[in-house]
């Protein structure tokens, strides 16, 4: 969007020469004069009289703004607003001038121009002065003329048109974290960008404009004016926001008056997914289109290639795709880590789930990290070692790479990792995840549990105070340390929290009539995401033409690679938790998976006790499920 010219808009008063002159610098991100401003005092108390300025009156304002013209230096740019009505003005102005000017000519008839000078309060032309100014008004052939009877927004698109300015492709919006990787991932893949910052006076200012300043190689346009960024882009207009969910509605607030219909919205940030429908409900209404997002990968992800998850129209999806599978992870054959996968929040949904999943992956291994320190009593380099001869196997996955790692770094001579505190952090979505599973009657329990074991790991203080009081039995383990029962026990753990995670997809698809084919999800989940592992890899074939009815324990591939681990699963967690180690994601699966498997559960009894207490009823096995009793138990 480079053209190194200098820029006159000119026309009467009330055409609106400031307005689309700042626009276009905005554009050219260049500098914007108001001939206005060159004023002597004396000529604004003339005009404020409404005494029409004569040729005298103008002549050293005309002189300082050619000075200023003449000083403007080959391969910059600058815009000036100018009325510039007659022929001899706009010579005198250009007399020092040494690069092309490009004259924009605003036009309007005399009553609507009349019209805007009527509304306005504080400017001190008058608008009696306005016919004089017609009556001065001569045309040039070289101009390009612009009409002004027409929207701000109509108008820019005729500027940006007539001048030959390029927009750009894809807008972004938010140079956090996730925007700043985003936007040099979309920028490499040679798509034209605009990005835009808010601006905070003091706090934020310049973010784009010094985001573009340090990659000037690519072809990206940095604006602190939101107006300015949506005129940028080519219609319809593609839109990636990626700020945090409570600011979100506010921002999209402040686009939609500066879009178009048709332009596209596309929040790829972790929202919750009924918002994700409401929003997308509210944007179709008014002829706009919305996709909700997820997309995993974190820092790195984002500026190499994320796994993304959308969710929306798909006609809405297949206008933007192009650039979503441009940024996207690609899998092993070379595929887009990045897929459609139905209406409303069916993105934001899936990519909550893979967070759940997550936060299970890591207790997980954070679980087997204790076990491993505490019970057995190894230092974290012989851990790390371990982690690492697993990630050499069919339990490879990018978390324990990164906790083999993690278990290596130092500071000094100490671990750096025994500096840390222990208490983990959370940002909502496996909360909402647990919370989705309630609404729709699915058990999570590996899920819900690591959520709640972030919550216990926050009460330090109280843990400390507790510690001294309970801790009497030894954490030391006094039997053998068997490696392959570890693994295998970790690789059962690992088969039922997925299998938790996809089964929960798998019945939102019955209850919200969606047809995310689990196969595909595993497919974009195998590169970019956080979840990426072998284990992933082999979903993709196991999960291939499912019979959506059947459970996917009952899967041949799952349950064979269950029946060799689990009993190594339930010794693991019971000797484990028996020795006084905390293992509530561990315990979880294999709590799941006795009760999955128990044909006669204790169920009944509860059912009897809810009918005891509260008259609740019960169905009974030897009647239709429909038919309901009720017992006077005391009698
Ligand atoms: P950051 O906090 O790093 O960035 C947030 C951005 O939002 C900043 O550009 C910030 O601008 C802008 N912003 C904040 N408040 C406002 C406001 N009122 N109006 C306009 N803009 C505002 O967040 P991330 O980049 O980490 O996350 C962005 C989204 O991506 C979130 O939804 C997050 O959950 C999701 N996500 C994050 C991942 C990660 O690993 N970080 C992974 C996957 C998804 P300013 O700089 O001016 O404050």
């Amino acid at each position: 969007m480079n053209n190194h010219l200098v820029y006159i808009v000119f026309g009467v008063s009330g055409s609106g020469k400031t307005t689309i002159g700042r626009l276009i610098a905005n554009q050219l991100g260049c500098d914007f004069f108001d001939a206005d401003d060159f004023h002597p005092q004396v000529n604004i108390d003339k005009m404020a009289a409404g005494i029409p300025l004569n040729d005298k009156d103008r002549k050293d304002w005309l002189e300082r703004l050619a000075e200023l013209l003449g000083q403007i230096e080959k391969g910059q740019s600058v815009v000036l607003a100018c009325s510039a009505l007659k022929e001899k003005y706009r010579q005198a102005l250009i007399k020092h001038s040494q690069i092309a000017i490009q004259w924009i000519f605003l036009e309007g008839n005399y009553s609507t121009i009349l019209n805007r000078l009527s509304q306005r309060t504080r400017h001190f032309f008058k608008p009696e002065l306005l016919h004089s100014q017609f009556n001065d008004l001569e045309v040039p052939e070289y101009a390009i003329r612009i009409n002004v009877s027409k929207s701000k927004n109509k108008i820019m698109e005729d500027v940006m048109n007539q001048i030959g300015l390029e927009k750009n492709k894809v807008g972004l919006i938010g140079l956090g974290v996730m925007g700043k990787n985003l936007a040099l991932n979309l920028a490499t893949k040679s798509t034209s960008l605009s990005v835009y910052n808010r601006e905070l006076k003091g706090l934020e200012e310049n973010i784009a404009k010094d985001f573009c300043n340090e990659n000037k190689e690519l072809s990206i346009n940095g604006f602190d004016n939101l107006e300015s960024f949506v005129y940028s882009l080519s219609l319809p207009r593609k839109i990636f926001i990626l700020v945090k969910a409570d600011v979100l509605d506010q921002v999209i607030d402040q686009l939609i008056p500066l879009l178009q219909e048709n332009d596209i919205v596309v929040d790829l940030g972790n929202s919750q997914y009924q918002l994700t429908r409401t929003r997308e409900q509210k944007l179709n209404d008014i002829g706009l289109r919305f996709l909700g997002c997820g997309i995993s990968g974190g820092e790195e992800g984002a500026l190499n290639g994320p796994s993304i998850m959308a969710g929306g129209k798909k006609e809405a999806y297949n206008a933007v795709s192009e650039y979503l599978k441009k940024i996207a992870s690609k899998d092993k054959s070379n595929y887009p880590c990045c897929a459609y996968l139905g209406s409303g929040g069916a993105g934001h949904f899936v990519k909550m789930v893979h967070n759940g999943i997550e936060y299970a992956e890591m207790q997980l291994i954070a679980e087997m990290y204790q076990v491993l320190r505490k019970l057995y009593n190894l230092d974290p380099i012989g851990i790390s070692k371990i982690f690492a001869q697993w990630n050499q196997s069919e339990l490879n996955s990018y978390l324990l790479g990164i906790t083999e790692k993690i278990l290596k770094v130092k500071e000094g001579k100490d671990l750096l990792l025994d500096k840390i505190l222990d208490k983990a952090k959370q940002k909502g979505t496996g909360g909402w995840t647990v919370q989705a599973a309630l609404e729709l009657g699915v058990p999570i329990s590996s899920i819900s549990e690591a959520v709640m074991a972030r919550s216990t790991s926050s009460m330090k203080n109280m843990r400390v105070k507790l510690e001294s009081i309970y801790r009497f039995n030894s954490q030391k383990s006094d039997s053998e340390f068997e490696e392959d029962e570890l693994a295998k026990a970790y690789k059962a753990a690992r088969i039922l929290n997925h299998i938790i995670g996809f089964e929960m997809l798998r019945q939102a698809n019955s209850q919200f009539r969606w047809e995310i084919d689990l196969s595909e999800v595993a497919r974009i989940w195998t590169k970019g995401c956080i979840i990426r592992s072998n284990l992933m890899e082999e979903f993709v074939s196991t999960f291939k033409n499912l019979n959506s009815e059947n459970h996917l324990l009952q899967l041949d591939q799952v349950s064979e690679n269950i029946r060799t681990s689990i009993s190594s699963l339930l010794k693991f967690t019971g000797h484990g938790i028996s020795y006084g180690i905390s293992l509530p994601v561990f315990s979880a699966t294999a709590n799941y998976f006795n009760a999955m498997v128990e044909s006669q559960s204790p169920a009944n009894l509860i059912q009897a006790q809810r009918d005891f207490f509260g008259a609740h009823t019960y169905s009974r096995v030897d009647r239709p499920e429909e038919e309901i009793y009720h017992t006077n138990w005391t009698i």
